[in-house]
């Protein structure tokens, strides 16, 4: 290259690009150039491939070619949805003012620009972008090192104003995390990169957002949430700890860094305590498939399967009390009373459902207003919201007796601000535009001046309809028409043929200016259409202007009222999501929960939920109710949880009737009827399971690890008023080690945890176990045989499996014929000499069970098995029965590299 030759230097507006950019070098900046949102270099390849746009060219930098992409304006909001929902953040740069005034500056000088806003994944407000029945919470995590680390957590839905407070502990902080379920975190880069904390944070991946420690600092967060309230003190929102007010302020300095200047309208902080709520570890509510399966789909969770609530707000509710259920057995109980009230009362229940279903979403209207993003379609939501609880408050106080939980909902709606309702009703006109820039929104006759401009303009209109007359009359020209578009303005048109009266007298000339010839068509204008034109852009621009001003009035107003509104709208919620249980309980057959205080827990003919719905669909084998017993039976002079020990084949059923009596007591604690003939739990303060083992390679961990992580959760937390779901305990290893843990570990909740505990597995030789521990049952599968099939009746009967029928699911499965032929001759062998001699039997029969394999593989093809010798050395060398998944996998790898 030549060095001589100086690089040029950048342009103004890339110059301008450069360093807004180096202010928001996390995010894709969006810039603003005209109609466009545009993206330079980096952001612009990251961009054009993420949205499937195309990517070009935009001048030089530094002599090379300057990448970019762009998208219009008007349609930033799908594109910003793809990118947050990919996991990025975006900096919306605008112009800050009009690129007139920047000429006038100089004809070098760019437009000022800046960025007004940093879109996050918990900082959308948009209706377009947001999932109606999804909550979108930012937690950020404070610390305080006092005596010890204290943690705290404060969550913030900028949609719907919640802001809720709590503090958790290292071992907690990852269930807490998971039952907020938040689309962000924000954290000090001193707790995030804490080792202790750190894998908790990294479940979370893009969606944790490192911040510096400042934003958290606990001596001036008190002063933070004052301020930000507009109060002296916040002494009257409670008694926070020191690390709850760090974690509340960094929730706030994120929100204040990521809207820039606006500030969202929220509730106060209210405090959560961690007693009233069921502890539901991060393994379980995931296994569980509460509100989505493991492979990350909504549709056969439980969360979708009891969901009949009509609006977006009850259905968040929904999903937020499935993921919070209570432990207090009264509240539990005011729920379900509730619930039961509807039930008896159908018709109220429809009544109010079908007034429910006109709800606007309020919460997420005032959100966008109070961050100034709200248009006139989300005052009319407030207005129509209004009207709709104003219904269902006269509904309700028609009614004689309420249940508790439904009077203080309705005494919540009676606090409605009916003064913001006539207010909008009477400002608001009929048809709305989506943009308040549009105009037209505010009605006849609310503002004098707005009439009065808005006169002028429908006379203007007049006049030219009178005008247009009038010059067709003096031409002769009968076609003659007035127009408008954008580019002209109003001009009159005729056909080139007609032109004539138009161009050849001067006097014709001197009245109608030439503005455009087309094809076919002349155009003009004359000095009074031009002065008739002004007058009505001049009345049209101070319309919207009085419009806007209507707007800001009206939406701070509005905004003012937030938390009447907010408390109207969770009390519709309230009514929508009880009406949806009873409604659920009505359809399915469900019974109401006894919950009480006890340790009991006795289910008569309990079924799966989900299962239930999904067999009912396919319209076959209905699904089979089970009992469930694990009420406390006398142990010295204490009563404690009994154990069911359950056994039998594959297939059969166990995982299904596991997790059904957890999801059975879940429910219960959310106030909900549940899928049973019967049911009487006494309230579980924490569930724990095991169940459906993956492995968890990305993070080196083998099935088995991953198992025994998770038994050892269990076993150091379990207590007396727990409920403990374990299936297949040991699979992952060598028998006899899985035998003895699985032993060790009955052994142990029997005699430590002594919770209600169900334990499924597949060595039989544990239901031995029952003639040593009183509290221990042994429950099986009932399984018929017929002509050497096996038929799963999937009842749960008392008493031990006595085989395990692997070998007829294995033929069901379709393996050859010649192993299952010599699977069984291998389990008889085992079967009639006992165990204890399984080693050296088997090793009798080892050249005749590879001979076995080799005729059948011959049948097949001639190719001959095994030919290569490094691979057979390999082979000898491996011991199956000694393996962890991890090793076997490595195993296969090496076999791979040998082959
Ligand atoms: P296991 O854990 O014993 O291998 P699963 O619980 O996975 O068995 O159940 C196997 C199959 O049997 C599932 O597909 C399920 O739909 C069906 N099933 C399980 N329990 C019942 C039941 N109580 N009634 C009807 N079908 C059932």
């Amino acid at each position: 290259p030549d060095a001589a030759k100086p690089v040029s230097a950048p342009t103004p507006m890339i110059a301008q690009f450069l360093e807004i950019k180096a202010a928001n070098s996390d995010s894709l900046l969006f810039y603003r150039m005209g109609d466009f949102y545009e993206l330079f270099f980096s952001d612009a390849e990251i961009a054009s491939k993420a949205l499937g746009i195309a990517l070009t060219k935009r001048g030089k930098h530094l002599d090379q070619d300057i990448p970019m992409c762009g998208v219009p304006v008007h349609a930033a909001d799908d594109y910003l949805q793809k990118l947050i929902s990919k996991g990025y953040r975006v900096a919306v740069c605008e112009q800050l003012e009009d690129p007139a005034e920047a000429k006038k500056r100089g004809s070098k000088s760019v437009v000022r620009r800046d960025v007004t806003r940093l879109v996050t994944p918990a900082t959308i407000t948009e209706e377009k972008l947001l999932d109606p029945s999804d909550t979108s919470y930012l937690v950020a995590v404070g610390r305080v090192k006092a005596n010890g680390d204290v943690l705290a957590l404060a969550w913030i839905d900028i949609t719907t104003g919640q802001f809720r407070l709590m503090e958790t502990d290292a071992r907690r902080l990852l269930p807490d995390l998971m039952r907020i379920g938040p689309k962000e975190i924000v954290v000090a880069e001193p707790v995030y990169h804490d080792e202790i904390l750190k894998p908790s944070f990294e479940q979370f991946g893009r969606a944790v957002s490192l911040q510096p420690a400042v934003l958290f600092d606990s001596a001036t967060a008190a002063q933070k949430l004052a301020k930000f309230y507009g109060v002296q003190t916040t002494d009257s929102f409670g008694d926070f700890s020191r690390a709850e007010l760090s974690a509340a302020a960094g929730a706030l300095a994120y929100i204040e860094k990521t809207q820039i200047a606006e500030r969202p309208s929220l509730q106060r902080p209210e405090r959560e305590s961690e007693s009233s709520l069921l502890f539901i570890d991060p393994a379980t509510r995931l296994n569980l498939e509460l509100e989505k399966t493991l492979n990350g789909s909504r549709d056969g969770s439980l969360l979708k399967s009891i969901d009949r609530t009509v609006t977006g707000g009850g259905a968040r509710l929904l999903a937020e009390r499935l993921r919070a259920p209570l432990t207090d057995c009264g509240d539990i109980n005011q729920r379900l009373d509730a619930v039961s009230f509807f039930l008896s009362e159908d018709d109220l229940g429809q009544k109010l459902r079908t007034l429910l279903k006109s709800m606007p979403d309020m919460p997420r209207a005032i959100s966008r207003l109070s961050l100034n993003r709200g248009g006139p379609r989300d005052l009319a939501a407030i207005s129509n919201g209004l009207k709709v609880t104003r219904s269902i408050f006269d509904v309700l106080s028609a009614c004689e007796m309420l249940p508790q939980e439904i009077q203080s909902a309705s005494d919540n709606l009676a606090m409605a601000p009916d003064d913001i309702h006539q207010l909008l009703e009477r400002a608001l006109g009929d048809e709305l535009p989506l943009l308040k820039r549009d105009g037209g929104f505010v009605a006849n006759g609310y503002n004098d001046e707005l009439d009065e401009m808005r006169g002028l303009r429908d006379q203007s209109r007049r006049i030219i309809a009178e005008l247009q007359a009038k010059y067709a009359d003096d031409t002769g020209v009968k076609s003659l028409k007035i127009k408008h578009n954008n580019v002209l303005g109003y001009f009159i048109e005729v056909t080139a043929l007609n032109a004539g009266p138009l161009t050849q007298t001067d006097e014709a000339k001197g009245k109608y200016i030439h503005r455009q010839s087309l094809a076919n068509a002349m155009r003009f204008t004359t000095t009074e259409l031009a002065d008739l034109e002004s007058k009505i852009a001049s009345a049209a621009g101070r319309a919207l202007a009085i419009e806007l001003g209507v707007f800001d009035q009206l939406r701070d107003a509005t905004v003012a009222e937030a938390d009447g509104l907010r408390a109207c709208a969770q009390a519709a919620s309230v009514l929508d999501v009880t009406i949806a249980l009873a409604e659920l309980a009505g359809g399915q057959g469900y019974c109401r929960p006894i919950v009480d205080d006890s340790r009991v827990f006795n289910i008569t003919a309990g079924r799966h939920p989900v299962v239930e719905q999904a067999l009912r669909k396919q319209a076959g084998a209905p699904f089979v109710a089970n009992d469930c017993d694990l009420s406390p039976r006398t142990d010295g002079d204490n009563e404690h949880g009994a154990i069911w020990v359950l056994t039998g084949p594959n297939m059969g059923g166990k995982s299904t009737f596991l997790r059904q009596n957890a999801l059975i007591a879940i429910m219960a604690q959310i106030g909900s009827f549940v899928p049973a003939g019967a049911a009487h739990i006494g309230a579980i303060d924490r569930l724990f399971s095991r169940v459906g083992a993956s492995d968890d390679l990305a993070r080196g961990r083998s099935t088995f690890m991953v198992e025994m992580v998770e038994t050892a959760a269990i076993l150091n937390q379990a207590g007396p008023n727990s409920l403990v779901i374990l299936d297949e305990i040991g699979r992952g290893t060598a028998t006899f080690d899985g035998l003895s843990i699985a032993w060790a570990t009955i052994e142990y909740l029997h005699e430590q945890n002594k919770c209600r505990t169900l334990f499924a597995t597949h060595f039989h030789e544990l239901t031995a176990l029952s003639e040593r521990h009183n509290r221990l049952a042994n429950v099986t599968i009932k399984v018929k045989e017929w002509n050497g099939d096996v038929i799963f009746l999937h009842e749960v009967i008392h008493g031990a499996a006595d085989r395990s029928y692997g070998v007829q699911v294995a033929r069901l499965a379709g393996l050859p014929d010649a192993v299952v032929a010599r699977a069984k001759h291998v389990l008889e062998e085992l079967e009639t000499q006992g165990r204890e001699s399984k080693t050296a039997t088997l090793i009798d029969d080892l050249p005749l069970f590879s001979t076995e394999i080799a005729r059948a593989v011959e049948n097949k093809s001639s190719k001959p098995v095994l030919t290569n010798n490094a691979l057979n050395t390999a082979l000898d060398d491996m011991t199956p029965d000694e393996m962890t998944p991890m090793q076997a996998m490595e195993a296969l790898y090496k076999l791979k590299s040998i082959a």
